[in-house]
């Protein structure tokens, strides 16, 4: 039994002896210099929901074909499972655009929500009545925060799942308070004082056509094609972006609030 006793020692010899060791690799690595020029691979947050309990989220996340890097659940106090490392891609955004930029899985932080998701009836018509846990609110707060200021994330990559796969998905849902994030500095919002006085002037003067709002949601980092037409694509693109900045309706049908938002927001 002498060569497998030898074999089990020869690991730990190498680790001693380091650069004395020639069984690794070919060559020799120094991390001594450190460039000056690099930044995070973390362009964007994204939020979600589960639309699952706790266990079974932990089951689809851990285990399953989809995951996330953080988990916010919905127990006092509330845990925030950290399920990928920052420094690796999570498999939350799928198919997903954002100024232009596509597949963001790669560039992405996604934090999971533990949350009911929509009822739906028996007309197959979606209803959010779930509202989100206020000490939930707070952690997913804090989390975003700190993630934010360690990778440098603008607050207009600060998006839902909603936002950069319109067509898609719809989570966090209506009663995500993305007001609540903005105020507390993380994610963008408009300017309410100018909305309120483009809501005046489109009230006055009629809508502007579905090109500008095409341009313009184009212009706050939707992906959508310019065709002029209230297409299916745009009638979900708008609804994503009402869901994230007018909630109290969004049914993808342009309107002078919408217009009056859409232009207010930088
Ligand atoms: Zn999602």
């Amino acid at each position: 039994m002498k060569t497998p006793r030898l074999l089990s020692v020869l690991p730990l010899a190498c680790a001693a002896l380091l650069a004395g060791c020639t069984t690794s690799k070919p060559y020799v690595l120094d991390t001594s210099h450190t460039a000056v020029s690099q930044d995070s691979r973390v362009r964007f947050i994204v939020l979600h929901y589960t639309a699952g309990d706790l266990d079974r989220s932990l089951q689809v996340l851990g285990r399953g074909r989809v995951s996330s890097h953080y988990l916010v659940d919905d127990k006092q106090p509330v845990t925030v499972y950290a399920l990928v490392d920052e420094n690796r891609a999570a498999w939350h955004a799928g198919v997903s655009s954002w100024y232009g930029q596509t597949a963001l899985n790669a560039s992405s932080i996604g934090i999971e929500i533990v949350h009911d998701g929509p009822q739906e009836d028996r007309y197959g018509n979606l209803s959010w009545a779930q509202p989100y846990d206020e000490a939930q609110i707070q952690a997913v707060i804090a989390l975003v925060r700190d993630i934010a200021q360690r990778h440098g994330v603008a607050p207009r990559n600060i998006v839902g799942h909603s936002d950069i796969a319109p067509l898609r998905k719809q989570d966090p849902g209506p009663l995500f308070p993305w007001k609540r994030l903005a105020d507390a500095g993380l994610g963008r919002w408009y300017d309410e004082a100018q909305a309120t006085h483009l809501r005046q002037r489109f009230d006055k003067q009629g809508l502007p056509d579905i090109g500008w709002f095409q341009d313009n949601l184009i212009r706050v980092g939707y992906a959508l094609d310019r065709t002029g037409l209230l297409d299916n694509a745009t009638r979900r693109t708008l609804s994503a972006f009402q869901m994230h900045y007018r909630p109290a309706r969004f049914d993808g049908q342009p309107d002078a609030e919408t217009a009056a938002i859409l232009q207010a927001l930088p």
